[in-house]
C-alpha cells in the first residue's frame, strides 16, 4: 500500500505539474479547456432554460406592475403639482386662477 501511494503521489505531482506548465505556455491547450467549460457552462445554462425563463416572466411581472404604480404615482404628484407662474411677480398659483394671487394682477 504504502508502495503504491509512493508512486502515485509523485505521479500527481508531475501530473499537475505539467498541467500547469502546459496551460501556462499554451494557448491551445488553455482555449481548449475553456471551451469544454463553456460547453459545460452552455449545458448548464440550456438545463436550466426553462427555470431561467419562469423566473424572467416571474420577475417581468413584478416589475411592470412596479413601473405602472410608478408611472401612475408621478403621473399624479405631477397633476397635483400643476400649477403656473404669474408673468408679473413669477411667484407660483394655482392652475386656473386669473387673478395672480400674490400680486393681484390680471394674469
Ligand atoms: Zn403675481
Amino acid at each position: 500500500m504504502i508502495k503504491v501511494m509512493s508512486f502515485i503521489i509523485p505521479v500527481i505531482a508531475i501530473g499537475v505539474f505539467v498541467l500547469t506548465f502546459v496551460l501556462m505556455f499554451s494557448p491551445k491547450a488553455r482555449g481548449k479547456m475553456m471551451s469544454k467549460q463553456v460547453k459545460a457552462t452552455k449545458y448548464m445554462v440550456d438545463e436550466s432554460k426553462g427555470d431561467i425563463e419562469s423566473i424572467s416572466t416571474n420577475m417581468a411581472d413584478a416589475t411592470k406592475g412596479g413601473i405602472e404604480t410608478t408611472v401612475r404615482a408621478i403621473k399624479k404628484g405631477f397633476t397635483e403639482d400643476e400649477g403656473i407662474f404669474c408673468k408679473h411677480c413669477g411667484s407660483k398659483i394655482a392652475k386656473d386662477s386669473k387673478f395672480c394671487s400674490n400680486c393681484g394682477k390680471e394674469l
